[in-house]
């Protein structure tokens, strides 16, 4: 009797190990898809519309078909709060990026994202911003946000403001803020702590509320780039690796989100369809 007992309690501990793998496969949570577009200008003339120039009637299209097929957009902010587990994702959550500042996404992107409930994040360059705040040049077309469009954007909240560094916007002499080819780990984390300090200094200084996020320029960064961005303080960064991101919460995976260029013209709108595709 003792024996036949033993048996069975053998049996169903073997029974039981067998079943705990799906057990936790059914129980752990899927990936989120995030699938992120990047737009830079926009613009209402055809002579400047190209692969980072968009028309504001495409862009507001854009929006259109995102609204059609179920698409609600997230911030930088939600992500970070679904990251620490305080916010649920929508079923078909995506972001809306535009980099660079220029006055367009103030201008025409903001109230057309106000216009369909959407949000956007706008990667400002930092002396650009400086430049038109001591310029006072404001024309929608043709200038960049100064700091004080770029605060008065962020208080609104319908788009955040995001680093996209203070002056390493360039392919000469370092890519973006990449570590350039023979310079030293020290040389290189001193140039980028000058880079993104100015920055943070001068947000601040102007009142610009930032989200705690970092575009590279040219989607260029290095192994060294993550680390000093993340001892900066950003939590989250965007490459311009055409991905649609799968998060599961793991380590880092906020540090290198892939996003997808949107050029003018029909051929742009098929980075949508990939979207779908991989649904
Ligand atoms: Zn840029």
């Amino acid at each position: 009797m003792q024996k036949t007992r033993i048996l069975w309690f053998a049996l169903c501990l073997a029974l039981l190990s067998a079943l705990l793998p799906f057990c936790s496969a059914a129980e752990a949570p899927e990936a989120l898809r995030l699938p992120i577009v990047m737009y830079h200008h926009i613009s209402r003339d055809p002579a400047q519309w190209g692969t980072y120039v968009v028309s504001e009637a495409e862009f507001e299209r854009d929006l259109q078909w995102l609204r059609a097929h179920g698409y609600e957009t997230v911030s930088v902010r939600n992500l970070l709060d679904w990251e620490a587990g305080r916010f649920n994702m929508p079923e078909k959550p995506c972001m809306i990026t535009l980099d660079d500042g220029p006055r367009s996404t103030m201008a025409y992107a903001e109230p057309l994202l106000a216009k369909y409930g959407f949000c956007g994040v706008s990667a400002v360059i930092g002396s650009v911003c400086q430049k038109f705040s001591d310029n006072g040049e404001a024309d929608d077309e043709l200038s960049s946000l100064s700091w004080e469009a770029a605060r008065e954007m962020a208080e609104r909240g319908t788009v955040e403001v995001i680093c996209h560094t203070w002056d390493m916007h360039s392919l000469s002499p370092r890519r973006g803020c990449s570590r350039m080819e023979g310079e030293s780990e020290s040389a290189y984390r001193a140039a980028l702590t000058r880079d993104l300090s100015r920055f943070l200094t001068e947000a601040d200084a102007h009142g610009v509320l930032l989200a705690p996020a970092i575009a590279y320029p040219y989607g260029a960064f290095s192994r060294a780039t993550t680390s000093a961005a993340r001892d900066f303080g950003f939590q989250a960064a965007f490459t311009c690796e055409e991905k649609v991101n799968m998060l599961d919460r793991s380590e880092g995976e906020l540090l290198r989100l892939g996003r997808f260029n949107r050029p003018h013209g029909a051929a742009g709108e098929k980075i949508f369809r990939i979207w779908e595709e991989n649904c």
